[in-house]
């Protein structure tokens, strides 16, 4: 509503549904507490609890058929260096971003690129440029509960709250 785009969605719920990755509902862990680094450093590198199987190249062959259906040909995604630290989010990483967009490449006949423009960024550098676009920050969402303000303990708040910090300001939706 606030750039006045017209938004689709999708219900993938039935392909998540064997999962129990702590993001999603049906899960019987807990959203751990502490940052992503504070995870690694207790459980080793490697996915963490809160990767959802493979859901970023669900969601980019998703994004890709609707685009090629709507004559669109970029798809942008907004994977950044501090999900792919330690293969903490392995759908996050450069390897993945260039193995996914040569697919999307060649599977569309080189009809659509993927573009991944913060992929070496971290979290401060997504929130500055963000501040220069003046994005509406007090409407973006980042937190892994489900509350109706963001808990401040999960790793993505955690990363956000760091990444404003960094910016020399308080975390807007907090
Ligand atoms: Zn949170």
């Amino acid at each position: 509503d606030f750039y006045g785009l017209e938004g689709k969605s999708l219900d993938v719920t039935k392909l998540f549904a064997f999962s129990n990755s702590s993001l999603l509902t049906q899960s019987t862990e807990a959203v751990p507490e502490g940052s992503y680094a504070e995870q690694q450093a207790e459980h080793g590198e490697g996915p963490v609890s809160t990767y959802v199987p493979f859901r970023n190249g669900l969601f980019l062959s998703a994004a890709a058929s609707l685009a090629l259906s709507l004559d669109c040909g970029y798809l942008y995604y907004g994977a950044h260096a501090d999900d792919a630290a330690g293969n903490a989010y392995p759908d996050c990483t450069d390897a993945f971003y260039n193995a996914m967009g040569t697919a999307l490449y060649e599977g569309s006949g080189y009809e659509l690129k993927l573009e991944a423009p913060f992929i070496h960024s971290n979290k401060s550098d997504v929130v500055r440029e963000g501040l220069r676009l003046q994005v509406p920050y007090e409407l973006t969402w980042s937190c892994y509960e489900g509350g109706e303000r963001p808990c401040g303990h999960c790793g993505t708040c955690i990363d956000r709250i760091e990444a404003f910090r960094a910016n020399g300001m308080e975390d807007p939706a907090l």
